[in-house]
């Protein structure tokens, strides 16, 4: 960028994005404004974190009540904020989950996860599957199933299998005694928007039961009502033995949760594990009023609602395009797969003031938040019409 402050950036922030040039000031719920006052409608939601809009007032309202009273206060002491949110997350989580794994980030939230499978299993070994996106850290690193990610930094700590996503005939073979776990997204998110089968994610869990394997799912992306439930595993009736949160729960605070089956209790003796940020006063605020406005709003409701009209009016007018392979995903987890890189398209999109990002390579990625208007829906549509419409 050529301004004077931004040029900051460029020189001194070390670069591991590609970047956009346009400078984000402001955003209010499904829009956000850059310096020029032009108004975007988003659909990149930072990957998905803003799917309770930005700035949502309740979650507003609940940080400002929560910086007059204290912002950081370790998990070595008691604190209402942080245990009113676990009174709120409980409510939605299955009845079969007992203990919550506080963390700041979703690569954290897997981290603990896998630290979890092997203290259980006493077992080192992971299945993961290919086009899998776990996180950076070395951990998730290790179970994230993408070259890309992992080639600069190879060898991996950990030592995974890797399968075909929704290869159901290769599950009995693939899944054997020797695993700690088996970790997979009931939709891939950066893989490309790809919905896992339903009988996959059956195969998956009744094999791992049979053989003692614990089943991760990673819902850090799907999670949190995305998908038109308030867990992507819910629309499939297959619960896993653990499951991560994170991107959206705490309104754009940084936040990752790990949750775990009653009967493992609490798995971790003192200092076997800890986070000095984690279950901090201020993210606890805003992740209680996060749960509360999906649960107020009928978020997974309204989801489904508005994800099937988004679903359908897409395929009607996208599916005649050349450019276009096919409309996938769930809710309001949406992916346009072309024939080409997406990458041209998504800053032709830009300029017609809408918001997304990449998936895959190919996907033109949409993730809304949940308030997104019918008109919204309609505006977007016309502008990927429009961007996709010549095959340049
Ligand atoms: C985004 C994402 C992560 C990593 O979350 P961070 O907060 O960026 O560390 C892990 N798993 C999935 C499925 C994700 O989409």
């Amino acid at each position: 960028m050529s301004n004077d402050l931004l040029r900051f950036e460029d020189e001194y922030l070390a670069r591991y994005y590609s970047k956009k040039p346009i400078n984000v000031v402001r955003g209010y719920m499904q829009y956000v404004w850059d310096s020029n006052n032009n108004k975007y409608l988003d659909m990149h939601t930072g990957f998905g974190v803003a799917f309770l809009g930005h700035r949502n007032p309740r979650i507003i309202n609940a940080i400002k009540d929560q910086l007059d009273r204290i912002i950081t206060v370790p998990l070595t002491f008691y604190n209402e904020a942080r245990a009113e949110f676990i009174r709120e997350f409980m409510r939605i989580v299955p009845s079969s989950f007992g203990k919550v794994f506080l963390q700041n980030s979703g690569t954290e939230a897997v981290e603990v996860a896998l630290k979890i499978a092997r203290k259980i299993s006493k077992k080192a070994e992971f299945l993961a599957f290919l086009n899998s996106f776990h996180g950076r850290t070395m951990g998730s690193l290790s179970v994230t199933g993408n070259e890309k990610y992992r080639k600069a930094f190879e060898p991996m700590p950990y030592k995974v299998r890797f399968a075909p996503f929704n290869a159901v005939d290769q599950v009995d073979k693939l899944v054997t005694e020797d695993l700690a776990a088996v970790i997979v997204e009931p939709i891939q998110g950066e893989g490309g928007v790809n919905p896992a089968k339903p009988e996959f994610l059956r195969a998956l869990r009744q094999v791992t039961r049979e053989r003692n394997v614990l089943l991760i799912f990673d819902e850090v992306q799907t999670g949190f009502g995305r998908t038109g439930r308030v867990w992507a595993f819910e629309n499939y009736g297959v619960e896993p033995d653990i499951f991560t949160a994170g991107k959206s729960i705490a309104g754009g605070l940084p936040i990752g949760v790990a949750v775990v089956r009653r009967e493992f209790g609490d798995v971790f003796e003192p200092g076997e594990h800890g986070s000095t940020f984690a279950g901090n006063p201020l993210v606890m605020a805003a992740a209680k009023a996060g749960v509360e406005v999906l649960i107020n709003d009928n978020v997974p409701e309204r989801v489904r609602a508005v994800g099937d009209r988004f679903m359908r009016v897409l395929e009607d007018e996208l599916n005649g395009s050349k450019t276009v392979l096919r409309v996938k995903g769930m809710g309001l987890m949406l992916g346009v797969e072309l024939r080409k890189r997406a990458d041209p398209y998504i800053d032709r999109l830009i300029g017609m003031g809408l918001l997304t990002s990449v998936a895959g390579g190919t996907t033109v990625r949409l993730l809304p938040p949940y308030c997104i208007t019918d008109e919204d829906l309609d505006m977007a549509v016309r502008a990927l019409k429009n961007a996709l419409s010549d095959s340049s």
